[in-house]
């Protein structure tokens, strides 16, 4: 076996992961926990919506005609009919010429009437009303398919629930909502030096951060992590461990051994009990990454160093999350900035730098690899595309935000 990667370009690592997408998997949640997630199927409204002519204010229903140039000096004198009760629609009371009904916010509007004066322009004077303001057609009413139309398509599919989406769902009559099931997906720490992080490292050995790590992005980004804990660097281990968890969960990373030493066992595992699609990306950090499939299940092989593995788990395997997922669009936040400085980069590799955001303007932050102070003092990343020889001080970029 060559001791070299072959590495490919960043967007056909992406083509291949999409080619091994799962597709989304549809299940039914109740509407008010359904906030974050992804809607899996268009929602139509089931009734027009509000459903009636309706007062969007407290007042007098009217018609328009009858207050035609009334004003505070010369008010027109209404005669009040009666009082709209809420909830129900009251065929007794109507609005005629020269009459009026009292109705309040939400009150059904009357038949005849044609417009709702505020009760702030009127005034009381027992079955008389005098309205001091003129009121047009329409004014203050909201008509009966106005918000939301009976068989129209309110929300498409692809759309990350918000509050506000919620509320509207509930008003469509959705009690329960279509969404894509979260991905469970396993994470497998790789090498002998690792301990778990109850332990104190001895020399020679680190603390296993990815677990951690990659758990928090996959359970922000509305997927299920599983972990797996730290395996040694062996053969049956990988094996073992791989076969636990294939069964258990949708897509399985595995972080470290990725690369081509003779102890990274991952490529090998994966080739025997599947197929190693990729073996190296022309990306930086994350040129030792694997996409494999065994059983119909993608399985990745991360970098070990936790801002590489980040790096990767951002670029290549969030693809395939967004597909699971059935997004229309990533839900990775991202915002534009002015780069500071110019950033020197190696053509042919697709770079990712991470940087320092204040008021608009990204500031690389370098350091050596596998340092994972700068993971915190940075808050994203921006790409180097794989044609370009850096980044130029004032070019306006996409920062992919922590
Ligand atoms: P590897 O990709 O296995 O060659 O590991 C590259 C570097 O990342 C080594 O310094 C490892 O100790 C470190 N590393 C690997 N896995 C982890 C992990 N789970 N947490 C923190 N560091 C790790
Ligand atoms: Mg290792």
């Amino acid at each position: 076996m060559s001791r070299f990667l072959n590495v490919i370009p960043v967007a056909e690592a992406v083509a291949t992961v999409i080619r091994i997408s799962p597709e989304p998997v549809k299940e039914m949640i109740p509407v008010e926990s359904s906030v974050g997630r992804i809607l899996a199927a268009a929602v139509t409204a089931d009734t027009d919506i509000p459903g009636f002519d309706r007062s969007v204010v407290d007042g007098y229903a009217v018609r328009a005609a009858d207050t035609a140039g009334a004003g505070d000096a010369i008010p027109a004198l209404l005669h009040c009919t009666g009082r709209i009760a809420m909830g129900r629609q009251d065929a007794k009371i109507s609005v005629g010429p020269g009459t009026c009904a009292y109705i309040p916010t939400g009150g059904v509007l009357p038949a005849g009437a044609d417009a709702i004066v505020m009760v702030e322009y009127t005034e009381d004077a027992s079955d008389t009303v005098l309205v001091k303001k003129a009121a047009s057609h329409g004014e203050n009413v909201l008509l009966r398919d106005e918000d939301f139309k009976k068989g129209k398509t309110v929300f498409f599919a692809g759309r990350q629930i918000t509050p506000q989406d919620a509320g509207v769902l509930a008003a469509c009559g959705c009690a329960s909502v279509p969404v894509a099931k979260k991905p469970i997906v396993g994470i497998i720490s790789t090498g002998n030096e690792l301990v778990p992080v109850t332990m104190i490292p001895g020399p020679g050995q680190v603390r296993d951060a990815n677990a951690s790590m990659i758990a928090a992005y996959l359970t922000e980004y509305g997927c299920v992590p599983r972990l797996y804990g730290i395996i040694l660097d062996e053969r049956e281990a990988f094996e073992a461990i791989l076969t636990r968890a294939l069964p258990e969960c949708d897509v399985v990373l595995l972080s470290g051994g990725s690369s081509k030493d003779e102890r990274d066992m991952t490529a090998a595992v994966i080739a025997a009990m599947g197929e190693v699609l990729v073996h190296g990306i022309a990306i930086a950090p994350g040129k030792p990454t694997i996409i494999g499939r065994i059983a119909e299940k993608p399985v990745f092989g991360l970098p070990g160093h936790p801002a590489s593995a980040f790096v990767v788990l951002i670029a290549i395997v969030r693809p395939l999350l967004d597909r699971m997922l059935g997004l229309s669009r990533s839900i990775q936040r991202t915002q534009r900035a002015t780069i500071a400085v110019n950033i020197p980069s190696q053509r042919g590799r697709e770079e990712y730098v991470r940087v320092r955001l204040e008021n608009g303007v990204a500031t690389p932050l370098f350091g050596k690899s596998g340092l994972l102070n700068t993971l915190i003092r940075s808050d994203g990343l921006t790409r180097i595309p794989a044609g370009a020889e850096g980044l130029e001080q004032g070019s306006v970029v996409e920062v992919i935000l922590w």
